[in-house]
C-alpha cells in the first residue's frame, strides 16, 4: 500500500473506501504485490529449473490460489483438504506436492489415489507406504538436516527435538527401508522453518542434502522448503534472495553436473509471496485512557488476527483516517475477552474514535488462522487485482455460527 494525497491506497483503491464499502474488519490483498515477489523469486533462480510450490496454508483462499496459479505457481498442501483446494482452484495433482506431517495412512492412501506427489517425514509411514505400494508411486522424503545456525537468531525447525522430518542421521536406515520395499524416490525435501536471514544457511542445508541425495539413483527433484524472511518493520534485515538465488544455484549446477542428470530445484513459500500483500482493516470502536496507557481498542482480536499474541509478531499499524496528524502513543488491542494486544505503545496519528487501524503483513497465515472465538464472525476479503477491488470472500453471518450445531431439545 503507498500514501497518495494523503491516503492509503492499493493500485489507486484508497483504504478508507474499501472499509466504508465492505465493512470493518477487513482483509485487503494486493495482486500486484504477490506478483512481483513471486517474479522476483523466479528472477533469483532463472538459471535452474525452479519450481515455486506456493505453501497455500499461509493463505488458502480459492481465489488466490487461482490467481498464483495464473502466474505459474504450483502448490504446496499439508492436508487432504487443501489438496483438494488446491484442485478446485484449477490446478493438476501433478502441480500439487502433499508434505503431511502426524497424519493417518488413510488420508496418504487418499492423496495416493488423487495422485499428488507425496512428502514423507516418518520411517514408520515409509515402511507402511512400501508395504502398500512398493514402486508403483513415487515418493519424496523430507529429511531433517539439523541444521542450527549460531546463536538465536535463525531460529529453526531442524532442530534435533523438532517433530519434523526424518533426521539426517537415520539415512543408513532409510536405505534399508527404500531397498527392501524398493521404493521410488523421486524427490527429497527439507524445510528447516523459519525465518532464515542468509545465504550461507541455505548453502549449509544445500550441502547435506546434496550429501544426502548421492544415494538415490532416481531423482527428479530437489525441494529446499521456504523460510525466506520478509519485513515486517522498517529497518528489517530480510532474506536477501538475490544473493540466494545466486549462490544456491551454483552450487546445484554443480552438484546436477556430478550426479549426470539436470534435476528441478523446488521452493514451498508463503510469507515470501504473501506477507506483504495483505493489509487489515479494523475500525477503532474505543479510546480509553487509563493511568499509564491510552488504548486504542478495535473491531477485532486474537480471532482474527492471533500472530502477533501467538508468536509475539509484530505487524505495522497505521491510522488510515489520520495520515498526517499530531503522532500520540497508543497500545492497540483487541475486543475479546483475553488480553489481545495487537501493538504495545506504537506511535500512531491522533486516534479518534472511528479510525479505521490498518495492520500490515496481514496476507500470510493471518485469515488462514482466523476462529470464531466469543462467537464472533469471520472478516471478508478482498483483492485488488488489475486496479480494482473485488470480494473474494463474504463476511460470515450468524447462521454461520449455528450452521453444525445440534440442538438439543431439553
Ligand atoms: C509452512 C510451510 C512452508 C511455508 O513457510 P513460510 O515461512 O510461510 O514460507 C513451506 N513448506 C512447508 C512444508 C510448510 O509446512
Amino acid at each position: 500500500m503507498e500514501l497518495v494525497n494523503d491516503k492509503f491506497s492499493i493500485q489507486g483503491v484508497v483504504l478508507e473506501d474499501l472499509a466504508a464499502e465492505y465493512g470493518t474488519p477487513l482483509y485487503v490483498y494486493d495482486a500486484a504485490k504477490i506478483k512481483s515477489q513471486f517474479d522476483r523469486l523466479n528472477s533469483a533462480f532463472s538459471t535452474v529449473d525452479m519450481k515455486v510450490k506456493f505453501a497455500c496454508k499461509s493463505l488458502t483462499n480459492l481465489s488466490i490460489l487461482k490467481l498464483l496459479k495464473s502466474y505459474g505457481s504450483e502448490l504446496d498442501c499439508v492436508s487432504i483438504q487443501e489438496v483438494r483446494m488446491g484442485l478446485k482452484a484449477g490446478f493438476s495433482p501433478e502441480q500439487i506436492l502433499y508434505t503431511p506431517n502426524c497424519v493417518s495412512f488413510a488420508e496418504i492412501q487418499e492423496a495416493v489415489k488423487i495422485g499428488v506427489m507425496i512428502n514423507l517425514d516418518n520411517i514408520s509411514i515409509l515402511e507402511q507406504f512400501g508395504n502398500e505400494y512398493h514402486d508403483s508411486v513415487p515418493v519424496c522424503i523430507r529429511l531433517n538436516p539439523h541444521i542450527m545456525a549460531g546463536g538465536n537468531k535463525k531460529i529453526s525447525t531442524g532442530h534435533a527435538d523438532s517433530k519434523f522430518g526424518i533426521s539426517i542421521y537415520q539415512m543408513a536406515h532409510i536405505l534399508k527401508v527404500v531397498s527392501t520395499y524398493n521404493l521410488n524416490v523421486v524427490g527429497l525435501h527439507m524445510h528447516t522453518g523459519s525465518d532464515i536471514l542468509d545465504a550461507e544457511v541455505f548453502l549449509r542445508a544445500a550441502e547435506i542434502l546434496f550429501d544426502a541425495a548421492k544415494n538415490f539413483t532416481n531423482l527428479d527433484f530437489i525441494d529446499f522448503g521456504s523460510g525466506f524472511k520478509v519485513a515486517y518493520k522498517e529497518g528489517d534485515i530480510t532474506t536477501d534472495i538475490e544473493e540466494v538465488g545466486q549462490k544456491l544455484s551454483a552450487a546445484f549446477n554443480e552438484f546436477c553436473e556430478a550426479y549426470g542428470r539436470k534435476l528441478q530445484m523446488w521452493f514451498e513459500p508463503g510469507k515470501f509471496l504473501v506477507s506483504e500483500s495483505g493489509v487489515f482493516l479494523t475500525k477503532t470502536n474505543v479510546v480509553k485512557t487509563t493511568p499509564a496507557t491510552v488504548f486504542a481498542g478495535v473491531d477485532s482480536g486474537m480471532n482474527h488476527l492471533i500472530r502477533p499474541m501467538m508468536y509475539d509478531a509484530y505487524h505495522e499499524i497505521v491510522n488510515v483516517s489520520n495520515t498526517s496528524g499530531t503522532k500520540r502513543v497508543y497500545t492497540v488491542v483487541g475486543y475479546i475477552c483475553e488480553t489481545d494486544t495487537f501493538g504495545l505503545d506504537r506511535k500512531l496519528s491522533e486516534v479518534k474514535e472511528g479510525d479505521i487501524l490498518a495492520f500490515k503483513n496481514a496476507g500470510a497465515y493471518s485469515f488462514s488462522m482466523a476462529s470464531n472465538y466469543n462467537s464472533r464472525l469471520r472478516p471478508a476479503e478482498v483483492l485488488i487485482y488489475e486496479g480494482k477491488a473485488h470480494l473474494i470472500r463474504k463476511r460470515e453471518e450468524f447462521e454461520d455460527l449455528l450452521k453444525n450445531q445440534v440442538e438439543l431439545d431439553i
